[in-house]
């Protein structure tokens, strides 16, 4: 099998996720914010690095400045990305449709912002950045390269620890109980087990 197939679907998925990305992010007001909260630094320089992953797979793939750092991916493990790299695009996209005008790309709560409780934020709170974790493992597993590949999932596990606990905090300062018996229901990443 020429193992360059799985260097192709990254490409496309990459795509897909660039167009899902731009869409919202062109909806996104930034005028119809009514509350902010600061990041932790940290975010930001995890953020810049998440930039930096993105671009790794299209060096890796389009010249040789990297190959120092190629490994071989067996076919199976391959496979296995394109199953969760396909599943992260999934939840990316559904995410995204699911939270429609409450989305923003940093700690924001929207004017007329709503408690989003259903579809795929009906079990976890935090689809979206499953989607992240499942992209950052499945870049891992279809770029065979120690530089292009696991640097997300450090990356990304920057970002998530740093931000999810100030978000939900966010949540529960403006929602109240409400987003606390939602938390009851559900888990952050998994949906939680009864
Ligand atoms: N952490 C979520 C959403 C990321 S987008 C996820 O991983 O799916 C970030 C924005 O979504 C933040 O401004 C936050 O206020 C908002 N948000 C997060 N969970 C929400 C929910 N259940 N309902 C409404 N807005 C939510």
């Amino acid at each position: 099998m020429d193992e360059r197939i799985f260097e192709t679907l990254f490409l496309v998925g990459l795509f897909v996720a660039t167009i899902i990305r731009s869409y919202y992010g062109v909806r996104f007001r930034r005028k119809e914010i009514t509350r902010a909260q600061k990041e932790h630094p940290v975010v930001f320089i995890g953020i810049a690095i998440w930039g930096i992953v993105l671009i790794l797979p299209l060096i890796t793939i389009f010249s040789s400045w990297l190959t120092i750092a190629d490994y071989k991916i067996p076919v199976p493990l391959s496979v296995v990305g394109t199953v969760i790299f396909t599943c992260s695009l999934w939840l990316l996209w559904r995410s995204h449709v699911d939270l429609a005008k409450n989305f923003s790309p940093s700690l924001f709560i929207r004017n007329n912002h709503t408690l989003v409780s259903s579809g795929v934020y009906k079990r976890i709170r935090h689809p979206m950045y499953l989607s992240f974790w499942l992209w950052a493992l499945g870049q891992a597993l279809l770029i065979p390269s120690w530089i292009a590949g696991p640097l997300g999932l450090i990356a990304f596990y920057f970002i998530y620890l740093f931000r999810v606990e100030r978000e939900e905090q966010q949540l529960v300062d403006y929602f109240g109980d409400r987003y606390r018996e939602y938390q009851k229901k559900t888990g952050r990443l998994f949906p939680k087990v009864l």
